[in-house]
């Protein structure tokens, strides 16, 4: 099958028919094509989302709002299509694709869809001055879009959804290694009677398809979400054009349980927080730090539970831990288990990779639990976005403070105890743009959602995500 460029509304075929191939991880199979999008299909797509742009950026908040809420029951509608399309592009448990991916997905649009008819802007009075001043808040025209491979089309509707709810037309590109939900994303808009080049998706790498949207000198906003290495070059060329830039990037999370927390809630969050999509969502919670008097008990009780996960195709509705994304991103997993022996850590669990029988070229890893003697080596400080996480005991609340602090990311924490003054205290000093308390991953689209430091720049969500999908313009006026 090959898949097609969205553009004005119509599938095409990339100009220069250059295609790459898509993998099926959970066997290591070809299964799909996608283009390998040009400058020449960016420019097509960039030259949709302009004529479309007059009209859509005046279309009433009230029929904005009708279409999005549309594509969202139709989302919810292909429920089952889209889980099982998600689960066999990703590898993620089909489990995982119908209760979390495409839901979200769907709660993205309606969210963006009712937060537009109450986005408001303000008025200043300048009191003495015989002046009022009020604050429009206008689309910004032509804005992209870039997204990772972890969680498809949730990631990919969380910045397409704001963005057209905000009146501007956009050019999007999922990743490459992820394309397929991105492409039915499509099929839905036109459905939904979305009207043509408001959105318009491109596929293809990061190099080609993706440097030419951000180089694009008319493509006046980026949001981004993926690597950290990735968001820095796009900051670099897309500084000097003066675009508008939202990085989410990525991160290297503490997971820190204290003595007093409700132990068994813990427990099973946790192991949840560590391999839920095969630890690969930017949010898992991969250094686990456990206060000294319950360490032990900690240890042995996690290592129980993540041994009696089941490593499975991810079509197998009993299957919790799926397949990993790709071959390389395998083989760099696995490179991190060899680089945490080097350094002294003793595999508590897993470290090998899995051949699931009748897909044996899957890739497939055991979920991984790494016990490290100190939080300096390399396994704590760099980010593997696998299924392995690290454990290591602590003392003090100042002691495990700075361990948290000391790495370069800060998307975000997890902290599990019953203590109200600590827990102030912490979520304070924590260096993050998230911090949980007794919970993890539950999410209010309403709340502000970022990193610090190497974990990006910007805020999605809510609306700060329409606050960055427009300019604001001021207009004082004396009377
Ligand atoms: P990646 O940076 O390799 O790719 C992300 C996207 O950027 C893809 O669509 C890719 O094609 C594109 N891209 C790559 N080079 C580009 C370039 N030069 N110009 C424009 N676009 C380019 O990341 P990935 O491997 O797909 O995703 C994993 C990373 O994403 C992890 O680091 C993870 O932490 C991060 N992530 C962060 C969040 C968050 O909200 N902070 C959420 C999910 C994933």
């Amino acid at each position: 099958m090959n898949l097609k460029n969205y553009i004005n509304g119509a599938f095409k075929n990339p100009i220069n028919n250059n295609w790459i191939d898509n993998y099926d991880p959970s066997d290591g199979t070809v299964y799909s094509q996608i283009p390998n999008s040009s400058k020449e299909d960016v420019e097509s797509a960039y030259k949709a989302a302009k004529a479309a742009f007059p009209t859509w950026s005046k279309t009433t908040l009230e029929e904005r709002s009708r279409l999005l809420i549309k594509i969202s029951e139709l989302i919810e509608a292909n429920l089952d299509r889209l889980a099982v399309a998600e689960s066999k592009d990703n590898g993620k448990p089909i489990g995982l694709a119908k209760t979390v991916d495409i839901p979200r997905s769907a709660s993205n649009f309606r969210f963006f869809g009712n937060a537009i008819t109450q986005f408001a802007s303000e008025s200043h009075e300048s009191v003495g001055m015989q002046a009022i001043n009020y604050t429009l808040r206008q689309p910004i025209g032509v804005v992209g879009c870039i997204s990772p491979w972890n969680l498809p089309l949730y990631l990919f509707t969380w910045k397409i959804a704001p963005a057209i709810a905000a009146g501007n037309c956009v050019v999007a590109k999922p990743s490459e290694v992820t394309p397929m939900t991105a492409y039915l994303l499509g099929e839905i808009c036109n459905e939904a009677g979305l009207p043509k080049g408001v959105l318009n998706i491109v596929h293809g790498l990061g190099t080609t398809t993706g440097q030419a949207i951000i180089e694009h000198e008319d493509i006046k906003a980026i949001s981004f979400t993926g690597g950290t290495a990735t968001g820095a070059h796009i900051a670099g060329v897309a500084a000097p054009l003066f675009k508008k830039l939202s990085l989410e990037l990525g991160g290297k999370n503490p997971n820190i349980i204290f003595a007093d927390c409700d132990y068994e809630t813990m427990l099973d969050n946790t192991v949840r927080s560590s391999f839920a999509n095969q630890g690969q969502i930017c949010l898992c919670g991969s250094r686990i730090f456990v206060e000294a008097s319950i360490y032990e008990r900690f240890k042995k009780d996690f290592v129980t539970r993540v041994k009696a996960l089941k490593v499975g195709h991810p079509s197998e509705p009993a299957t919790n831990i799926g397949a990993l994304v790709s071959k390389s991103h395998l083989e760099k997993v696995k490179d991190y288990i060899n680089i945490a022996q080097e350094e002294n850590g003793t595999i508590l669990c897993g470290g090998n990779s899995v051949t699931v029988k009748g897909y044996e070229h899957g890739y497939y890893l055991e979920p991984t639990v790494i016990e490290v003697p100190t939080d300096d080596c390399r396994v704590n400080q760099e980010e593997i976005f696998g299924p392995v996480v690290t454990l290591m005991p602590f003392k003090t609340e100042t002691d495990v403070l700075h361990m948290a602090n000391k790495v370069k990311y800060g998307l975000s924490a997890t902290l599990w105890t019953n203590d109200l003054k600590r827990t102030m205290k912490m979520s304070h000093a924590l260096q993050a743009g998230i911090v949980w308390v007794n919970t993890w991953m539950l999410r209010d689209l309403r709340t502000p959602f970022g990193g610090v430091k190497a974990s990006g720049v910007g805020r999605e969500g809510g609306f700060e995500a329409l606050r960055f999908f427009t300019e604001a313009k001021n207009v004082c006026i004396k009377y």
